[in-house]
């Protein structure tokens, strides 16, 4: 005799033929652990160094063109903010009966910590190099929850307290891994960092692209100026 098993849902994830992790789970195992860690289960992984060097070029050079004296001074300003924000926010919540939910005082700490170690400049830049190719490559993040998920992990790893080390004995060296997030902790950062860049992002997105469209009409224009020549 079988014994009974209990009725698990097929997971919701479209083409995954397995089934939910529980009959109260929407996801199987692998999909739930993707929406954790990705904000999306259908993203298999995040967005890498390598994939955002590109950007944080291009904003650096943008930002070379302008008056960086400004604009470090802005980005200071903003990144100051961000650490005000937490701050008084924690000592509030720590002085009070009531601190609120432990995801959100695990945002402001996880704040806290990041802007203590990280260049107010350098993060600027990381974060507006994120905004550009998210406008450049917009299919890559199925929603805006994934894309703020790969945001506040880079803005994270800028530094070592987002990474967690073990003892590995095989190799017998401290091996360095990223320290997860609870999915509320990051869209609590992610809404913060947001709020406090978004115009500073929204003005550097549309420089570059300004630039980027810069030769293109240039040649339009040499072409319509110069229609009456035969070629
Ligand atoms: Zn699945």
């Amino acid at each position: 005799m079988t014994p009974l098993r209990p009725y698990r849902p097929p997971c919701v994830v479209g083409g995954c033929t397995s089934l939910a992790r529980s009959g109260f789970g929407r996801m199987c195992e692998t999909h739930r652990k993707r929406a954790r860690r990705y904000g999306d289960p259908r993203l298999r992984r995040c967005l890498t160094k390598a994939e955002l060097k590109p950007y944080l070029r291009e904003v650096r050079r943008l930002l070379r063109r302008g008056n960086r004296e400004k604009v470090e001074t802005v980005l200071v300003r903003l990144q100051q903010r961000v650490a005000d924000v937490a701050r008084d926010e924690l000592a509030e919540r720590r002085s009070s009966m009531f601190p609120g939910q432990s995801w959100l005082l695990n945002a402001l700490e996880e704040i806290e910590r990041v802007v203590a170690d990280v260049s107010p400049g350098e993060s600027g830049v990381l974060i507006a190099a994120c905004f550009l190719a998210r406008s450049r490559d917009p299919h890559r993040w199925p929603t805006d929850r994934a894309f703020t998920f790969d945001l506040v992990r880079a803005w994270r790893k800028q530094t070592d307290v987002a990474s967690a080390s073990y003892w590995c004995s095989t190799r017998q060296r401290a091996i360095k891994t990223h320290r997860e997030l609870r999915p509320a902790t990051t869209t609590a950062i992610a809404e913060m960092l947001v709020e406090t860049y978004k115009t500073f992002v929204a003005r550097i997105t549309r420089a570059a692209d300004y630039v980027q469209q810069e030769p293109v009409e240039t040649k339009t224009l040499l072409a319509e100026g110069l229609s009456h020549i035969p070629e």
